[in-house]
Formats: C-alpha cells, sequence, structure tokens
C-alpha cells in the first residue's frame, strides 16, 4: 500500500521519532505549524478515527496514554498543547492513515480555523 505513514513505520522513510514501540509511533511533523508539533500514529494501517474499531482497545488506549506520557515529558502540561486528528477533506486531512497531531509551544485559539 502505498502509504506514506505506513512507510515511516516501517522505516522506509525516514523521520525524527521519539517514540517507538511495536505498535506505536511519535515522530515530528515535518512541516511544524507550532514550537513543537509531533504526530503519534498506531503502526496499523487505519485511516482515520473512523477505523478505531479496527484497532485493539488496549492499543487505543496505549496511543492515548503515550500521548499523554510525551506531553508531560516535553514540559507541554505547563502551558497547555492540543491534540488533534483531522478526519476527512472538510477538516483537512492530508494523510489517510490515523494520526493526532500533538501541538505545543504556543498559544492556540478556539474555534480553531
Ligand atoms: P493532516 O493534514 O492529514 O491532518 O496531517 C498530515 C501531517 O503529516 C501534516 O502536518 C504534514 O506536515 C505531515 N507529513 C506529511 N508527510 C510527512 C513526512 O513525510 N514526514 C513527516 N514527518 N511528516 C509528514
Ligand atoms: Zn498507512
Amino acid at each position: 500500500m502505498d502509504c506514506i505513514f505506513c512507510k515511516i513505520a516501517n522505516k522506509e522513510i525516514k523521520s525524527e521519532i521519539i517514540f517507538e514501540d511495536d505498535e506505536i509511533m511519535i515522530f515530528k511533523d515535518v512541516n511544524p505549524v507550532a514550537p513543537l508539533h509531533l504526530l503519534a500514529i498506531p503502526k496499523k494501517h487505519v485511516e482515520s478515527i473512523l477505523e478505531i474499531d479496527k484497532l485493539e482497545d488496549d492499543l487505543t488506549v496505549k496511543i492515548l496514554k503515550a500521548i499523554s506520557d510525551i506531553a508531560k515529558e516535553m514540559n507541554m502540561d505547563k502551558e497547555g498543547f492540543r491534540v488533534v486528528t483531522n478526519t476527512g477533506e472538510g477538516a483537512g486531512q492530508s494523510v489517510k492513515h490515523l494520526h493526532f497531531h500533538i501541538l505545543g509551544g504556543r498559544k492556540f485559539n478556539w474555534p480553531p480555523g
């Protein structure tokens, strides 16, 4: 399958990896929109959060806990940070492999653009 995040997960494409285990990877976004901009993915290919049922419940929880741990490790918890999963074209999803943006290091507006 021609999926850029599957290729990042299996190291066919290089990325700046922040955390990895057998099921999860967290790496730096190549085109950051905040001083801290990471992407958390399951290594298993699912298209978006709409396919979350294709992941084991344990894995879903593990991804969210990894995001929480990384946010604390990188001191994002002090000033606040944002976790986003764009879903579908209307929300600007450009890579069709489930990913959670972890954004920190600046102020974020609400509602988002
Ligand atoms: P989306 O637009 O689907 O919500 O987010 C996709 C994100 O993936 C974008 O922020 C984009 O910068 C990032 N991205 C796309 N290709 C690559 C790549 O090859 N390496 C890394 N590290 N990030 C990528
Ligand atoms: Zn994929």
